[in-house]
């Protein structure tokens, strides 16, 4: 048995809180949320158009099932301060801070991969584009369909079907690859590994991209930034394998990130790096702002929480493997 699992960063935009509220107002919703904005001014914009509002009064896309937590029930036209939901640890913040990363699908039963499995490898795609789809397909598709591409086929690029985002760049790539390797650290402490691959054939987490997600803005200008499709496999099902030495072939996990709503290089690299702890198997969302894994992330560095949070997942035992 496979359990299918999905994660949504979603991001506030800023834009559009400039459009739907007045200059004033948009001034002091600023103040708490500056960090959207980086002030080192090393940020590069992108020709691609920020999230729209158009869609604002438009129903979102449905969180049935798909494994996050926080209220997103801003109505259109209310005060912009709730716009990013969430605790402030603030003067409480204490060294020993986490956060429960299990599966919310799963009853939180904790989900990571197996030591055994490293290196993972890791394939970054040149801007390529899978078929946009609404939200409630992607969890129970995604992952088979990326599957399906990789291990078929003889040819050295199994996704030359695909189409580039518009307006990609290199600098993009490496952005991405930024933010993955804030999880690099971690290698020095034992809890896992990985490398860049150019084969995505051989890959365990593959990464897409797309301008925006189909239907990605919701009431109160909630923008999905990304999404992490993983299928979670009983540890009982490939122990055999791993015993014997063998590094059993299991499902990939597919990251996609909106390039739309990540319109620097900055937020792209922070979205980059909490949708790469989902991959890592921090399936929940952290209630606390200050978090990089918080489900509308403000944060563009790894918190004390988010360090000791991978390190209680993977000095666990777990039933279920990525
Ligand atoms: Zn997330």
């Amino acid at each position: 048995m496979h359990f299918q699992s999905g994660c949504l960063l979603k991001l506030s935009s800023l834009l559009s809180l400039q459009k739907l509220f007045s200059a004033l107002l948009a001034v002091a919703v600023l103040a708490p949320c500056a960090s959207y904005e980086p002030a080192d001014a090393q940020v590069v914009k992108r020709k691609l158009p920020k999230a729209g509002f158009q869609s604002l009064m438009r129903p979102g896309p449905g969180a049935a099932g798909v494994g996050y937590s926080g209220g997103q029930t801003v109505p259109p036209g209310s005060s912009g301060v709730h716009l990013v939901p969430g605790l402030d640890r603030g003067n409480r913040a204490s060294a020993g801070d986490w956060y429960d990363p299990g599966e919310p699908d799963l009853k939180m039963q904790w989900v990571r991969w197996e030591p055994r499995r490293m290196p993972l490898r890791v394939w970054i795609s040149p801007g390529l584009q899978l078929p946009s789809l609404p939200f409630q397909e992607l969890k129970s598709t995604r992952v088979n369909t990326v599957a399906q591409m990789c291990f078929s086929g003889t040819e050295p690029n199994p996704f030359s079907s695909l189409t580039q985002v518009n307006g990609w760049t290199d600098e993009m790539g490496e952005a991405v690859c930024s933010g993955i390797e804030m999880w690099k650290p971690f290698e020095q402490e034992g809890l896992f590994s990985f490398d860049f691959t150019g084969n995505p054939r051989e890959a365990n987490i593959l990464v897409f991209f797309n301008d925006n997600f189909a239907g990605a803005t919701e009431p109160g200008g909630i923008s999905t930034g990304g999404y992490t499709c993983a299928q979670a496999i009983p540890y009982a099902k490939i122990a055999e394998a791993l015993r014997e030495g063998k590094n059993p072939r299991t499902p990939p996990v597919v990251m996609e990130l909106s390039l739309g709503v990540n319109s620097t290089l900055e937020k792209l690299k922070a979205a980059t790096a909490h949708e790469f702890g989902h991959a890592l198997g921090i399936k929940a969302h952290s209630p606390y702002r200050d978090d990089i894994m918080h489900e509308n992330r403000v944060v563009e560095q790894l918190s004390q929480a988010d360090k000791n949070t991978i390190r209680r997942l993977y000095r666990s035992r777990t039933q279920w493997v990525l």
